[in-house]
């Protein structure tokens, strides 16, 4: 299935796309969860029902209803930093020995079409193109055999990052500078396991005003995802709709010489094989 979150009365709508439109799941059958958050909580019954309720309902065009981030009010955005090898090496970095976890606040999330804000507090807004994997049912000490298991879906996300902030402060600002507003645009869709095939052999690539900046494929990640789930279960309880943002391949901006940098009137597209491409304009904040 591919699930999308709209606005809708009194609040997120999950949506079912059939035939390039959307379903409204809840109102189709009111058993089905208004909220994506909510129906991936229920596992595979829910998404049974949700199945019936996508081939049953009522069609309604994309155009007329605003589109959300496919989990608009996720309890945490859980990052992985370099988590490609020929990314960690054009940064500088050696090859971490166990994943490397940061975090973004839920205010940074926006939609597909929505703009990144440039805010006026940096100088070096930087793109990044990355594999998300929304959770599905939590749990905690997720033993590694089951973690793709706990997997609701798959969408595109881009961890707009600060590179002044994360790198120039003192002790350096990670999560501030990975967490304005508009820093983490997240979808169009959901694409559920099942739909998706394997998650480590899919082609990812961001283009920069049509130009291609990253490409890669998520084979190459350092730390697969059964691992990301497995290490940082130990710690927190993962819950329905967390989002963890599987890290970027090389090519972003912060690497070339000379660096590049989002300007106004940018736009960035990630697309990534099997989910779609999340694209975005690129604006100064007001
Ligand atoms: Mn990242």
């Amino acid at each position: 299935m591919r699930l999308v979150s709209f606005q809708g009365p009194g609040g997120p709508r999950v949506g079912g796309v059939r035939d390039g439109q959307f379903v409204d799941l809840h109102a189709t059958d009111p058993a089905v969860p208004a909220s994506l958050k909510q129906l991936l909580a229920q596992g595979r019954p829910g998404l049974a029902r949700a199945q019936a309720a996508l081939q049953a309902g009522a069609l309604i065009a994309p155009q007329s209803v605003r589109l959300l981030a496919p989990v608009p009010d996720p309890e945490k955005i859980i990052c992985v930093g370099l988590n490609y090898a020929d990314h960690a090496a054009e940064t500088g970095s050696p090859i971490p020995s166990e994943p490397v976890i940061f975090n973004k606040f839920p205010t940074a999330l926006r939609a597909d079409g929505e703009p990144i804000e440039l805010p006026a507090l940096s100088q070096q807004v930087d793109f990044e193109a990355e594999l998300v994997v929304v959770i599905g049912t939590g749990g905690r000490n997720i033993p590694r055999a089951q973690a793709m298991h706990h997997v609701g879906g798959y969408t595109c996300g881009q961890d707009v990052s600060a590179r002044d902030w994360q790198k120039d402060k003192p002790q350096r600002q990670w999560l501030l500078g990975k967490s304005f507003d508009s820093f983490a645009p997240l979808g169009p869709v959901l694409v559920t396991p099942d739909e998706l095939g394997d998650p480590h052999q899919l082609d990812i690539c961001l283009r920069r005003n049509g130009q291609v900046m990253q490409q890669s494929n998520t084979r190459n990640l350092i730390f697969r995802i059964e691992h990301l789930i497995q290490y940082v279960s130990r710690v927190c309880t993962l819950k329905p709709g967390d989002l963890v943002f599987t890290g970027t391949p090389p090519g972003v901006g912060i690497g070339r010489k000379p660096p590049v940098f989002l300007q106004p009137g940018d736009r960035t597209e990630v697309e990534i094989a099997g989910i779609g491409t999340l694209s975005n304009p690129v604006v100064a904040a007001g």
